[in-house]
């Protein structure tokens, strides 16, 4: 089944025509709980990995203790966050003879990790002719908080615009507009209207703290946004205009309970990333190699 975002309750570029050169595509990839095979895409999934070719283990052997999780010496084998074959996101700009898009982390990313900038592997489908039957188990004291679950995905294009990225001039511009908007509708630029919540690729970050984009080591640009890792698809505001029309219950318009009597489609990949914040990752377009970067935050 398809996921399907409704659209905006208000014609965004009428109200705001400052808001539309600043639209970016954004794909959400609406994660629900599966078993996908290596063959597909996924959250959390199995990853199509060459059997001769080393798992990634971070590179960090020491994590120290946190909260959640006691010190932990030795290596680390990462962990599958994402997984993208070109057919079912076409949008996305692959690099030039791959067609499928891999990202491991660290599973002490948040909080215990010393060098913890994920892995972004891009490849072709068709050269892995031996794939690695089943990933290393990562360490049991790793916090099972920043491991998704696996997840099949229903990607969908939709059309980001910025909130806290948003320039401090159109900010001001559109003050009295978006004030006026709240009064009337209680729709509210940031919550309803702005970027898509959730696990998406493109578009803007959907930030839980102010911005923090990275610049690239190598050329000292500004690096491209490829891949948000929320908390939730959605929060206590932002569900009323993000939700799925396929996860809603006809008379609330909430999220309708599943066949186990739980919600399918706020927090589908168990994750909790600092406290209900998220992970960014990021890369340069113009360097060899698309280096990589992230940044975290928590609520
Ligand atoms: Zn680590
Ligand atoms: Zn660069």
């Amino acid at each position: 089944m398809a996921r399907t975002t409704p659209p905006r309750p208000v014609d965004m570029e009428e109200l705001f025509p400052e808001l539309a050169p600043l639209r970016r595509t954004a794909i959400r990839l609406h994660p629900r709980a599966g078993s996908p095979s290596a063959e597909e895409s996924s959250v959390g999934g199995p990853l199509l990995w060459p059997a001769d070719e080393p798992w990634p283990v971070c590179p960090s052997t020491s994590h120290p203790a946190t909260w959640d999780a006691p010190a932990t010496d030795g290596p680390v084998p990462m962990v599958a966050v994402v997984q993208i074959h070109r057919r079912d996101v076409p949008e996305l700009a692959f690099p030039e003879g791959c067609d499928l898009l891999q990202v491991l982390w660290c599973p002490f990313l948040v909080d215990g990790c010393s060098t913890a900038t994920p892995r972004v592997h891009w490849r072709s489908a068709g050269s892995v002719v031996r794939p690695l039957p089943a990933a290393p188990p990562t360490v049991g004291t790793a916090p099972t908080d920043s491991i998704p679950d696996p997840c099949v995905l229903h990607p969908e294009v939709v059309a980001d615009y910025p909130s806290r990225d948003m320039p401090d001039e159109v900010a001001a511009a559109l003050r009295e507009r978006m004030d006026e908007l709240e009064a009337r509708t209680g729709l509210i630029h940031f919550y309803h209207l702005a970027e898509a919540p959730g696990i998406k690729l493109g578009g803007y970050p959907s930030w839980t703290q102010d911005p923090c984009w990275p610049t690239c080591a190598d050329c000292g640009v500004t690096m491209d946004h490829l891949l948000t890792v929320s908390s939730w698809e959605y929060d206590g505001e932002s569900w009323r205009t993000w939700l799925p029309v396929e996860d809603r219950d006809e008379e609330t318009g909430r999220e309708k309970k599943g066949a186990t009597g739980k919600e399918t489609a706020h927090n589908p990949a168990d994750l909790m990333i600092g406290d209900a914040g998220g992970v960014y990752v990021f890369q340069c377009l113009t360097c060899p190699g698309r280096p990589v970067d992230h940044h975290w935050d928590c609520s």
